[in-house]
């Protein structure tokens, strides 16, 4: 429960960067700072939006919070201290901690008790439409980008930014914090500014963040002083680039100390065939195929070396789309080698040995995310199932892409 005194504990402890409840019903908005100890920018931001939002007048429609991410490590002005805040937020290591006493855990696992407990109390006490925002940076320079699991409530709200989309990442990840969220079926942004300790990332995250207020009706358009400056500084930190991407490899890491990445590059340069992009146990790896780069690694803690992407073309889109809406998904378990992994119809499994002729895009199409079970046999969740798109029908965005029949 969110009552006041836990609120009032949670601004006390910093957890709280800031929290407007406006005078009519609206939207609900959660701001993430810092789930990574050394990326500051997004903090910054929110404390910079939260500051100009107090000075007024404004009139806010529904609930706005900004919540600090790992707060011991953001003191250190590291990633994380004993283990990655946005790699364990998998129900059965939330249920252990919430299982476990205090002093039984790391310092990450009571940093996720904290926040659980307070979204738990934010989603039982608030109104929807909800639209979770997490601010990131990164290592490497980069245009400032969006990263969605690809349910298309979060296509459809995504593209109202003038920045490049990156589609299914969470396939690659273990238990990011959106992940978390969007098995709860709400909208979840994560939003990368720009390189860590970089003017830009913070200027960048301000612009989103008035542009989120703004797309979600928490406040009127006309009333977020300097909207099209915002809109335009991010269209062109982004070098006008809006096009959708989805990762096509990720270079895992089990220690970071076998690894270095070649200097120089940045997120979404183009990669000819055979360029050597890191040295691994004294041995170069090399772009197996023109590719683009996606996030190289140039820090110490990090579990990735770097992703390749590819664009998603337009016509795949608008064919998921519309694939999706028909609920065609639903009848791949006829298929041979598909068949339900589970009671409520959401994951199905597929035997590789007898449907080796559908491959991963094929399922992405439908809304379907992969994880492997085993040499021969991987699970694929769907996304649609779980959206709330009741939610969000009633919002302009959402009838205004439904009318255009995109995305
Ligand atoms: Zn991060």
């Amino acid at each position: 429960m969110i009552t006041d005194l836990n609120l009032q504990k949670a601004i006390k402890t910093k957890r709280i960067i800031g929290h407007i409840k406006g005078d009519l019903p609206g939207p609900t908005l959660i701001f993430f700072g810092g789930i990574h100890g050394n990326e500051q920018s997004g903090v910054t931001a929110l404390e910079h939006v939260f500051k100009a939002l107090g000075k007024g007048p404004f009139s806010c429609k529904g609930s706005v919070y900004g919540i600090r991410g790992n707060i011991p490590a953001l003191s250190k002005g590291k990633r994380f201290v004993d283990k990655d805040l946005n790699r364990i937020w998998t129900h059965s290591r939330i249920d252990n901690i919430n299982a476990r006493s205090k002093d039984q855990l790391s310092v990450e696992e009571k940093e996720l008790e904290t926040i659980y407990a307070l979204i738990s109390g934010i989603l039982e006490n608030e109104k929807g439409p909800f639209y979770f925002i997490d601010f990131h940076t990164t290592s490497s320079k980069t245009l400032p980008f969006i990263t969605i699991n690809d349910a298309l409530i979060n296509r459809r709200f995504a593209k109202l930014f003038p920045v490049p989309i990156i589609l299914g990442i969470e396939e690659y990840l273990e238990g990011p914090l959106l992940s978390y969220i969007n098995e709860k079926g709400y909208v979840a942004v994560g939003f990368e500014s720009g390189q860590h300790t970089e003017e830009a990332s913070i200027k960048n995250s301000i612009s989103f963040t008035w542009l989120t207020m703004a797309f979600s009706g928490f406040l009127n358009r006309a009333e977020v002083k300097n909207f099209k400056k915002h809109y335009k500084k991010l269209q062109k930190s982004a070098q006008y680039n809006a096009n959708f991407y989805e990762i096509t490899y990720r270079h895992r890491l089990s220690d970071t100390k076998d690894f270095k990445m070649m200097e120089g590059f940045r997120s979404f340069e183009e990669i000819l065939e055979g360029t050597p992009l890191a040295i691994e146990k004294d041995e170069f790896i090399k772009a197996e195929k023109d590719s683009i780069i996606f996030m190289p690694l140039y820090q110490e803690q990090g579990e990735e070396g770097f992703f390749l992407i590819r664009k998603t073309p337009i016509w795949a889109l608008t064919l998921s789309a519309f694939l999706r809406r028909s609920n065609f998904g639903a009848l791949l378990h006829i298929l041979p080698g598909v068949s339900w992994a589970n009671k409520e119809k959401q994951s199905l499994l597929v035997n590789t040995k007898v449907a080796h002729f559908f491959t991963k895009p094929f399922f992405h199409l439908l809304g379907y995310r992969n994880r492997v079970l085993d040499k021969t046999h991987f699970a694929m969740n769907n996304r649609e199932l779980t959206a709330k798109n009741e939610m969000y029908r009633n919002t302009w965005w959402y009838r205004i892409t439904t009318n255009k029949s995109i995305k």
